[in-house]
């Protein structure tokens, strides 16, 4: 007999004294160790409901990755699983990965709005003047894609339904960052050319819209289509090679060529080498158990995607540098 049964017993034993029977009536009592049972049963229902549990153990709807063996939470409340942003499970790094990024993005995006107010310029294509609705395009795409992939980590664990809508969020968040990324590229290199900018922006926005339609189906989010889901991202951002060898060709001359290159080809490299990681599973599937919490793939993708959005963010600021000084 544990202590609390004890304590219980000793609570029954004093309810039936004369002491009790003068001052409740018997009914009363019973009622009142009823309410204290159930709030015992209730409140260890809580506590092992909040306890990690192992891969075994878990239900199917998250059984993601078997080389990540401990860590788990599973059917935690709402609340529980908001508050396990303070604690340390193996989801911990993936949501912090990418809710510092979504404050750095909103950091500077607030530091932009505050030192441009040309959003909409009447004459948008005269130097200095250049509009810059397309560069917050991007921001908001990349703020939106970082703040719903960290929701999806923090809240995937409550239940199977609110796992599946959540996953679809997160993919519908990849889609509009690398469709938002497109914006600033196209629109300050075509600047002159507008048919091209349309061309390109309604030819990944339509790829874009295909990918979340095709990963809205339930059976597209297992374990099973990982490598299927990078893929689809993955060709939406390899249609970039032909607008980036249009614009080589058509704009040879400019100065920031190499720089705004080199920047773009470091974006394509960070995402294709975070998509590895992704469909890898490297490295948790050498060591599995060894990098439950720290260091398994998504932690690293998540960080390739950051790197990968602040080299495009670089790549569109000497964009709009140029479209400042260079008009048509
Ligand atoms: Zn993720």
């Amino acid at each position: 007999m544990d202590q609390d049964d004890q304590r219980d017993e000793a609570e029954t034993v004093t309810c039936g004294n004369s002491k009790c029977k003068s001052k409740i009536v018997p009914g009363d009592c019973q009622d009142g160790d009823e309410t204290k049972k159930k709030n015992k049963k209730k409140s260890q229902k809580t506590t092992r409901r909040r306890q990690l549990m192992s891969f075994s153990e878990l239900p199917d709807y998250m059984k993601d990755n078997e080389f990540i063996l401990n860590y788990y939470r599973a059917d935690w409340s709402i609340r529980d699983a908001f508050f396990s942003v303070f604690s340390f499970h193996n989801e911990s790094l993936n949501v912090w990965t990418h809710l510092l990024g979504f404050i750095l993005f909103v950091a500077l995006t607030v530091a932009n709005i505050m030192h441009h107010d040309k959003f909409f310029p009447v004459d948008a294509k005269s130097p200095g003047n250049v509009t810059r609705w397309p560069f917050f395009v991007f921001l908001g795409g990349s703020m939106f894609c970082l703040l719903s992939s960290s929701i999806c980590h923090l809240f995937c664990c409550h239940s199977k339904d609110l796992n599946l809508v959540l996953l679809r969020i997160d993919y519908t968040g990849i889609s509009v960052m690398i469709i938002t990324s497109f914006f600033p590229a196209m629109y300050y290199i075509f600047l002159c050319t507008p048919r091209w900018y349309v061309i390109y922006l309604t030819g990944i926005t339509s790829m874009g819209i295909f990918t979340i339609i095709t990963l809205f189906t339930p059976s597209l989010s297992s374990p099973k289509y990982r490598g299927f889901r990078a893929l689809l991202f993955a060709v939406m951002g390899l249609f970039g090679i032909v607008p980036g060898v249009h614009a080589l060709v058509v704009n040879w001359g400019n100065p920031q060529r190499n720089a705004t290159l080199v920047y773009e080809l470091a974006m394509a490299v960070f995402y294709l080498v975070g998509t590895g990681f992704y469909v890898g599973r490297v490295p948790e599937r050498f060591k599995p158990g060894w990098f439950d919490r720290v260091g398994h793939s998504h932690q690293i993708f998540h960080v390739f995607v950051l790197l990968g959005a602040l080299s495009h963010y670089a790549a569109a600021l000497l964009f709009l540098d140029w479209r400042d000084h260079v008009s048509c």
